[in-house]
């Protein structure tokens, strides 16, 4: 499959009253035609941060891309202009956020709110854009739609508003979607409704989508590759079945742990990881993760442990994976 966004040791800070937060700290990723990649960790993990700023949705003075590259169809979009900019959002990569209620303007018909993005970048007719937004209501499963687009949001429900999003979301045409949390607020049942509709939608679209979440079942579900963030960083990296049937991370390891398995006995209580992660305001220089980790090594405290490939496609940073931390080289660190 060909790459369309490849991300390059990104690196984004914000300037607070505090000092600068260095909310994302060398990622990369690449998203390939046609796939799900999850991007998945706690929250403050920078995870959302990363999608925004594919978006060029960061804005200084505030926050600035203090280094890295996101490459879209050749074309590195951390040096293109706002207007540029402009011409990418939404005819090219899209996003919907966790709450639709926040991005709909309450006060305007939705089938107004589709078509004018329409009429704007595709400088179509009103005529041809009700047309498409008939089809779009459709695409995402809203019955009757032509009745439907003559109303406003506070008429439908949390999960149909979500469909309203990704519909207006896909009204350009975009060949990437990037989902922030597009379920969180929702309850159970429509959650998994509105994940199936992303997975017909890459069916029929053949849209590539990045979905953040800190919801494994949903990743389970839906993804093709995961990328596990932590303060910051990318942790781990791989197929959906290397990360869930072989985590080689001990942060993954954890996260996945705290999680209720469906074949096994309910009585099993969560296991959350002990501690909290670092201060991004000071992170630590070795691995984010030592305070916390049950494994860690002297070497860990000092040293950020390298991106090792352990097999194809998938990539963990820590420092197990060297062949000394297999033998006595590297001593070990005790947290408590
Ligand atoms: Fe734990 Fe060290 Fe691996 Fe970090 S590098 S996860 S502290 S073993
Ligand atoms: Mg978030």
């Amino acid at each position: 499959m060909n790459k369309i966004l490849d991300v390059q040791n990104l690196h984004v800070s914000f300037t607070t009253y505090g000092g600068e937060v260095q909310a994302v700290r060398g990622v990369s990723l690449e998203l390939h035609e046609g796939e799900t990649l999850a991007i998945v960790g706690e929250s403050g993990c920078g995870k959302s941060v990363t999608a925004q700023t594919i978006m060029r949705l960061i804005t200084e003075p505030a926050g600035r891309i203090k280094s890295g590259m996101i490459t879209y169809r050749n074309k590195d979009l951390t040096a293109l202009s706002e207007k540029q900019m402009r011409r990418v959002r939404g005819a090219e990569i899209a996003m919907i956020f966790q709450d639709p209620m926040t991005s709909l303007n309450p006060t305007i018909t939705i089938g107004k709110q589709i078509s004018e993005s329409m009429i704007k970048h595709q400088k179509i007719s009103s005529t041809d854009a009700n047309k498409l937004s008939i089809e779009l209501l459709k695409l995402v499963g809203i019955a009757n739609p032509k009745e439907r687009l003559k109303q406003y949001p506070h008429q439908f429900s949390g999960g149909m508003r979500q469909r309203i999003m990704i519909a207006m979301a896909l009204a350009c045409n975009p060949s990437i979607l990037i989902a922030d949390e597009p379920t969180t607020a929702l309850d159970v049942t429509i959650q998994a409704q509105i994940i199936e509709l992303f997975k017909e939608i890459q069916i029929k679209t053949g849209i590539a989508i990045i979905l953040i979440t800190h919801d494994l079942g949903v990743v389970a579900s839906i993804a093709n590759r995961v990328n596990v963030m932590y303060a910051g960083k990318v942790m781990e990296a791989g197929l959906v079945q290397d990360i869930f049937g072989h985590p080689q991370h001990p942060y993954t390891r954890g996260l996945l742990a705290s999680v209720p398995k469906l074949d096994e006995d309910k009585s099993r209580p969560l296991v959350p990881i002990p501690g909290s992660p670092p201060d991004l305001f000071a992170p630590p220089q070795g691995c984010p993760f030592a305070q916390r980790c049950e494994y860690a090594l002297e070497v860990c405290v000092h040293a950020e442990p390298p991106l090792t490939t352990v097999h194809e496609h998938h990539h963990v940073a820590c420092w197990l994976q060297d062949d000394r931390a297999k033998g006595t080289e590297f001593p070990t660190y005790r947290t408590k």
